[in-house]
């Protein structure tokens, strides 16, 4: 092959990325592009995107390449650039979400040969299906199957990458963020190797434990590719493996159902309510709520909120207050760095009783939760800052948001 387009999107890495791998081994010129698309929501995580691109671009050129980066629309930059280069193949790593789909089917309608490879998950979506079905509607009969899938290899990073010369890289935007967490795969390899050193053997223990923090938080890493997930899954904790696996769940069912992120997986017929002052008193962490207010407190601040946490601001937003779930769902993925579709909407609908769950009416005190998971209140102290003297024994109490009285109320749970 004489020159490929490596589009990248959410793939945002040069070490185990089989559409760069396999460029590398079969085309003359490599043209590794990104393009900033106007059409693609990025919430709060603009920053850390940049500084993913900023890094990937320094790993191609250390390889004698480049990351060529166009704005606009994606279809329209890919084919302007193929035309210019006389490109007749555009490889690239196949993702899920609706938006990628109908990119991937717009591309595909070009006059140029589309190649799609995996690499946004461990075991590719669509794979695995079960007897009589597209995709697997429940977790644990999919975790079976998952983990007895015979896994491609992984692939090293190019040695080299020959882009041609004489072509106009494209600026990126802006200089490093100043998001707390920074992105690139180079922070992502180095925060995956000291976490698995210090931490993935205590995993299955300590994982619930909100004020410990002893997740991984690579996360924000994941969402843009900048680890392989299937590089990452190869480190035999079964605890840890199993998150991947319901990351590669959700992402299976979105490849089937790609309206999740708007539409109910399994409709119910849920009464949502419309109250403003509710949900806006959720968005700011001002519920009176501790456990629930520190959680979407840490959100705000942090671009990142524990799982526990997640579990419980969610079900309080969709069980107790009965506001529907696509409100909390949206605020979610303005801010969460890691904000993606599948995981996103997938875990939201799985909350709210519209999804995956097998038991749709499950609910979650969030008093008892707090209890079991923030035992002596650190997390909520952190987060919540106008209770940190509060004593333990009162300290996920339900008190109302009137700082004067400090009234705690009769019970709401
Ligand atoms: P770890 O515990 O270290 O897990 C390792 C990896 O496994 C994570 O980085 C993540 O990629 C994956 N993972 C873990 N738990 C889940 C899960 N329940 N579902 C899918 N993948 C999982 N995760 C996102 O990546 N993006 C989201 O937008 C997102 N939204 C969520 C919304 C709600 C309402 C809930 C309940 C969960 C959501 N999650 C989302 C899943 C989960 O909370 C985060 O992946 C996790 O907290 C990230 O922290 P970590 O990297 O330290 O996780």
């Amino acid at each position: 092959m004489e020159t490929v387009i490596v589009l990248f999107n959410r793939d945002l890495r040069i070490h185990d990325h089989p559409a760069l791998s396999a460029a590398c081994a079969q085309a003359r010129e490599v043209v590794p592009l990104f393009v900033l698309d106007p059409a693609i929501p990025t919430g709060h995580r603009t920053g850390f995107l940049l500084d993913c691109l900023a890094d990937l671009r320094e790993s191609l050129r250390s390889r004698g390449g480049e990351l060529f980066v166009r704005h606009g629309d994606t279809v329209t930059e890919t084919m302007r650039l193929a035309h210019h280069l006389g490109a007749r193949s555009v490889f690239t790593s196949a993702d899920v979400s609706a938006l990628a789909q109908h990119r991937q089917r717009r591309l595909a309608a070009e006059p140029i040969e589309l190649r799609t490879f995996p690499g946004v998950t461990v075991v590719p979506p669509g794979l695995l299906r079960p007897a009589g079905g597209d995709h697997y509607r429940v977790f644990t009969p999919y975790w079976r199957a998952w983990t007895q899938a015979t896994r491609r290899p992984t692939a090293p990073a190019p040695a080299t990458v020959p882009t041609p010369g004489g072509l106009d890289p494209g600026t990126l935007p802006g200089g490093p963020s100043r998001e707390r967490m920074r992105g690139g795969e180079t922070l992502a390899r180095q925060r995956m190797r000291s976490w698995i050193r210090q931490s993935l053997d205590g995993y299955a223990a300590a994982h619930d434990d909100l004020a410990g923090d002893h997740t991984s938080r690579l996360s924000p890493y994941l969402r843009f590719g900048c680890l392989s997930p299937l590089e990452l899954s190869l480190h035999g904790n079964a605890a840890f493996t199993r998150q991947l696996c319901w990351r590669d769940f959700h992402h299976q069912v979105t490849y089937a159902f790609p309206e999740i992120g708007h539409r109910d997986y399994r409709p119910r017929g849920h009464q949502w309510r419309d109250d403003p002052d509710a949900a806006e008193a959720w968005a700011h962490g001002m519920t009176g709520v501790p456990i629930v207010d520190a959680g979407m407190r840490q959100l705000l601040a942090e671009g990142w909120m524990h799982n526990r946490a997640r579990l419980i601001t969610a079900a309080y937003l969709v069980k107790h207050l009965h506001i529907d779930w696509r409100y909390g769902a949206r605020h979610f993925f303005q801010h969460l760095l890691d904000g993606d579709v599948a995981n996103n909407c997938g875990n939201w609908q799985w909350v709210a009783g519209t999804g995956n769950d097998t038991r749709p009416n499950r609910t979650f005190n969030p008093i008892r939760q707090a209890k079991r998971f923030d035992p002596d209140g650190a997390y909520v102290r952190r987060h919540v800052p106008e209770l940190a003297d509060t004593p333990t024994a009162l300290i996920h109490e339900p008190w109302l948001a009137d700082q004067a009285t400090r009234a705690y109320p009769a019970p709401l749970f």
